[in-house]
């Protein structure tokens, strides 16, 4: 192979932006994907009745950082849209993340104000001092009722272990609201790619030499490179050997029904009946305009496709070494939700792609 600048591995955001900004200013790159296609697990398609899907499960691009945005709209046009979740406990749909219209609905009260809402969870709160597993930092803001409810059931599914096993950050991605503002997120900007993310992706590489159905593996004692870009799961870049790190991930069971919507809402969640944790309407996120709809069941999943690093105390410090190790190899660079085992979202990658980029374009 001629004199590559960078091989990238993987076409997820990381990849794909690297590629992008480097080959912009003319460094000769080679992006490899396992897969067969582009995108990562942000990855859609129209399946067979027609429907937008999300293949791995949604995704809910939103930031508060205008210069991704900005970024990001050089290839995709947007259609504006705020997520809006429900969940169902014991028969009845509650918006979530928790509100005070939660708080009226599951407590039969009448508070009008935040300030009644704050003096009123005060009353449900746990008192603990410096919450350290998720299971602490929801009943440290909500109360065991809450919990009880709407997390500690969701939380065991969606990770099979216990709550207390887990870092704090998990839970504390969902906001916790004293007024009535019903959005998944708090994120100002909240879109979705107009014509979906495989689009994106498409117009993000475009004109890149990329080799799909390609295993680093593979290829690696053949191909000569400057500089590496891995964005792979890290555990497996090195063959594993201080033990493999766990990722979760899902089995997706799609229904299709012939009608326009099934459910209100792009996202219900049940956290204690059945063996999935959601039910995702993408049509609602996509505003595709068609007469019948699919939906995707999520079953949580040892075994499949890595999605979620898991945040526990030991995976992470099982990580380290990994890190430890990528550290002291030349011209080799981590990055990513697989490759640096963090639970990032999509705008966070495109940041840390961005100004790796910018670190790389400084390097002689
Ligand atoms: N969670 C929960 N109940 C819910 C939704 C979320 O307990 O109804 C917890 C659960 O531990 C989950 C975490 O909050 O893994 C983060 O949820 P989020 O919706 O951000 O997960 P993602 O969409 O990334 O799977």
């Amino acid at each position: 192979m001629r004199d590559l600048d960078y091989l990238i591995v993987g076409t997820g955001f990381s990849g794909a932006v690297l590629a992008e900004r480097l080959s912009s200013i003319k460094k000769k790159v080679l992006v490899i994907e396992k897969r067969s296609h582009l995108g990562g697990n942000s990855y859609d398609y129209y399946d067979e009745h027609g429907i937008l899907v999300h293949k791995y499960g949604p995704h809910y691009f939103r930031t508060n950082d205008k210069n991704i945005f900005n970024y990001l709209s050089k290839f995709t046009k947007w259609r504006h849209y705020e997520y809006r979740v429900r969940t169902s406990v014991d028969g009845n749909l509650y918006p979530f993340p928790i509100n005070r219209d939660t708080l009226n609905q599951f407590f039969n009260t009448n508070l009008k104000t935040e300030d009644e809402a704050k003096e009123f969870l005060k009353t449900k709160i746990v008192s603990i001092k410096n919450p350290g597993n998720a299971e602490e930092q929801i009943l440290a803001t909500l109360g065991k009722e809450l919990y009880e409810k709407f997390y500690k059931n969701y939380t065991k599914k969606q990770w099979n272990i216990a709550p207390t096993k887990l870092e704090s950050s998990v839970t504390a991605r969902i906001p916790v609201r004293y007024n009535t503002d019903d959005r998944y997120f708090n994120e100002e900007i909240q879109a979705m790619p107009l014509n979906g993310y495989f689009k994106l992706f498409e117009n993000l590489l475009e004109n890149i030499e990329i080799w799909f159905n390609t295993p680093f593996n593979k290829v690696k004692n053949d191909l000569e490179y400057k500089n590496l870009i891995y964005t792979g799961p890290i555990d497996e870049f090195f063959d594993y050997k201080f033990g493999k790190l766990p990722y979760r991930s899902l089995k997706f069971v799609h229904e299709n029904y012939d009608k326009e919507f099934y459910q209100n809402w792009v996202q219900i969640n049940y956290p204690n009946d059945y063996d999935y944790t959601r039910i995702v309407e993408i049509k609602h996120a996509t505003g595709q305009n068609c007469s019948n709809t699919t939906i995707v069941k999520e079953y949580p999943s040892d075994q499949g496709k890595p999605f979620y690093p898991i945040p526990t105390k030991y995976n992470l410090a099982l990580y380290k070494n990994y890190e430890q190790e990528a550290l002291k190899l030349k011209n080799s660079y981590f990055i990513g939700r697989l490759a640096t085992y963090r639970y990032l979202n999509m705008d966070e990658v495109v940041k840390n792609a961005l100004d790796l980029f910018q670190m790389l374009q400084k390097k002689k």
